[in-house]
């Protein structure tokens, strides 16, 4: 069947119109080259163009073999004349590079096609110069080169350098320091709870907010200055030439500031900190990884120091470090060894002198360094992530001897257990606490989780969602050492909470120093107005638990009362009848 073009010609031809001028107009205007031998390679019919290519004078002179329309160094690379070939079909399409007579150099994309009819075979040609389409395509591949070398070299989110690029360079500065004899600053800068901002805006806001950092060390510093982001919220600043430290303190003040003001993400003003590391060369180390591993550390004293702050690195974080590590081992050892106890303080009702409760405090009675105070272990095996075992054996100790006492008929209330961070929000946790209550058969009206303000306001709407579940479940709730974090009132009102307790930075001093009185009393106010109870923890003398007599707090917990007691200590103080009077209502405590 005829293509629509061939019919479309017929018709064209068959109404009178000249088809060796159509042709000839055909050919003329074609950029490309055509030709068209019969099977003795004899040429029937070539384009004007193709004098370019053969060499043949500009004067129409005909061309006798096709031979003749190909350059020599060409007709050379086949193996017989081009037409046989084509004819056997081995070959259809090929390319060639052509010197064209202006000098310039042109690819030319050749395709064959064999035409047949009355026993004659013939060839066509078309050659046609692809050498501007495949510039264009070198262009974009180098391009796309050129673009996957900078990635290999950036950080795509930022368009800072990369881990490589911040290497590269840093090893440069290096060199060039050690032959002049000068000073270079390795800062490690990490974004203060940047975790918040994705956990509560998502990731993308958590990305803009991260473009937005960049820009702003990009601008806090010299074009000669290296910036770079390591991962995450991390970045790292080497400043070259530093005559001395002070020049450094006011760049990290300037970076400081600058870092903390609010990015509007999305309509919400979002505002982040950040702590800095500094390690110096030559003083803290002579090689990259010495000045970052320094600055590190230095980074995380500055965390540990209350964040938002610059950290210079000192010889003695070394040793700290290398310190916690051996103790990390040991701490391992010591939850699966056993080699941890509780020790209970007893709570005591002001009005009814009866004991409300005791607090469970985990120790640690190291076999080398003697008794290691759970303000040393506890962050560290928050850091680790081994507060999740040692959590769950405090839970689980707690309970099962709380209620060993009641079987025993001994009724101390409740027994509070404090919560770090990590552990109220591990996956499962409230699954563990019925586990827990289960297993020790302790029923939930005794159990009070006690909660720190900064752990319960550090992801609020969480926190509500968790406190809820326990609350459920007929737990106590506290929160420990109020007054010392930034407590959001509007959130404290929502919480499923029983008690505050306040911490004992504001009573030691309650009997003479009125600052302190006022935010004790203020503390007790507001837990009665939310309908709260309210004890004071770390009462000491009897002035301090006169004064909050006085002014009506529930409860009082400290060394005045009793210090934290071993079992058997806790247990021999409830027999004694010269400090307590043991009674159907519970155990009162004589002071
Ligand atoms: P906390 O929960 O505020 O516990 C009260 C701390 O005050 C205890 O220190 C206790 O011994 C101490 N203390 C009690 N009365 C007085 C007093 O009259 N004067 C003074 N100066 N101090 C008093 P401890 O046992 O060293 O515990 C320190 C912190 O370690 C606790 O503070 C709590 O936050 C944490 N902690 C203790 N045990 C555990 C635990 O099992 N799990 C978790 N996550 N944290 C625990
Ligand atoms: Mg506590
Ligand atoms: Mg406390």
């Amino acid at each position: 069947m005829p293509s629509l073009l061939q019919s479309q010609l017929s018709d064209l031809l068959a109404s009178g119109f000249g088809a060796v001028d159509l042709l000839d107009t055909l050919l003329q205007s074609q950029p490309s080259l055509v030709s068209v031998v019969d099977e003795q390679g004899q040429v029937l019919l070539f384009s004007p163009n193709h004098r370019m290519l053969s060499g043949v004078s500009e004067e129409p002179e005909p061309i006798q073999h096709i031979d003749a329309l190909f350059p020599p160094f060409i007709r050379q690379r086949f193996s017989a004349p081009l037409h046989e070939l084509v004819l056997q079909e081995d070959l259809t399409r090929w390319e060639m590079s052509v010197q064209h007579r202006d000098g310039q150099v042109h690819l030319y994309d050749v395709q064959h096609w064999v035409f047949e009819g009355e026993g004659q075979r013939w060839v066509l040609t078309a050659a046609s110069d692809v050498s501007g389409q495949r510039r264009a395509q070198n262009e974009t591949q180098l391009e796309q080169k050129s673009q996957l070398n900078y990635l290999s070299f950036h950080d795509p989110l930022t368009g800072l350098a990369n881990r490589s690029l911040f290497y590269d360079r840093a090893h440069k500065s290096l060199s060039r320091s050690k032959r002049h004899q000068s000073s270079i600053a390795l800062l490690l800068i990490d974004l203060d709870r940047f975790k918040n901002i994705n956990d509560s805006l998502g990731h993308d806001a958590g990305d803009y907010f991260l473009k937005q950092i960049a820009q702003r060390l990009g601008d806090a510093l010299r074009d000669t200055d290296t910036v770079a982001r390591l991962g995450g919220d991390e970045f790292v600043v080497i400043l070259e030439n530093i005559a001395q430290a002070e020049d450094i303190v006011s760049i990290t003040e300037k970076l400081l500031s600058n870092l903390s003001k609010p990015i509007d993400v999305s309509g919400h003003e979002v505002a982040c900190t950040a702590s800095i590391g500094v390690a110096l060369y030559p003083k803290d180390g002579d090689s990259i990884d010495q000045l970052l591993k320094h600055a590190d550390l230095a980074m995380y004293k500055a965390k540990a120091q209350g964040k938002n702050r610059t950290q210079f690195y000192v010889q003695a974080m070394t040793d700290t470090a290398v310190n916690y590590l051996l103790l990390e081992n040991d701490l391992r050892k010591a939850i699966d060894n056993g080699d941890l106890c509780l020790h209970f303080q007893p709570q005591v009702d002001l009005q009814s002198r009866l004991i409300a409760g005791v607090e469970a405090l985990v120790r640690w009675e190291h076999p080398e360094r003697g008794m290691i105070s759970p303000g040393e272990f506890i962050p560290l095996a928050e850091e680790t992530g081994l507060i999740e075992p040692l959590g769950d054996w405090v839970l689980l100790e707690a309970c099962q001897r709380f209620q060993a006492w009641m079987s025993q008929g001994i009724h101390l209330g409740k027994v509070a257990v404090n919560l770090s961070s990590r552990q109220f929000r591990q996956e499962h946790f409230e699954q563990t606490i019925v586990k827990t209550l289960l297993q020790s058969r302790l029923s939930p009206e005794y159990l009070e989780l006690e909660l720190t303000e900064s752990t319960a306001m550090e992801n609020a709407a969480e926190t509500i969602e968790l406190l809820n579940a326990f609350a459920n479940m007929g737990v106590s709730l506290a929160i420990d050492d109020f007054g010392t974090g930034y407590s959001s009132l509007a959130y404290l009102k929502r919480f499923p909470i029983n008690k505050l307790k306040i911490d004992r930075s504001f009573i030691h001093d309650i009997d003479t120093n009125e600052a302190d009185a006022a935010i004790a009393k203020s503390i007790i106010d507001l837990a009665h107005n939310m309908t709260l109870q309210v004890i004071a923890e770390g009462v000491e003398r009897m002035n301090q638990a006169q004064w909050l007599m006085d002014h009506h707090c529930d409860q009082v917990q400290g060394f005045y009362y009793s210090r934290p007691l071993t079992e058997a200590a806790l247990l021999e103080l409830v027999r004694n009848p010269q400090r307590m009077v043991v009674s159907s209502s519970g155990v009162r405590l004589l002071v």
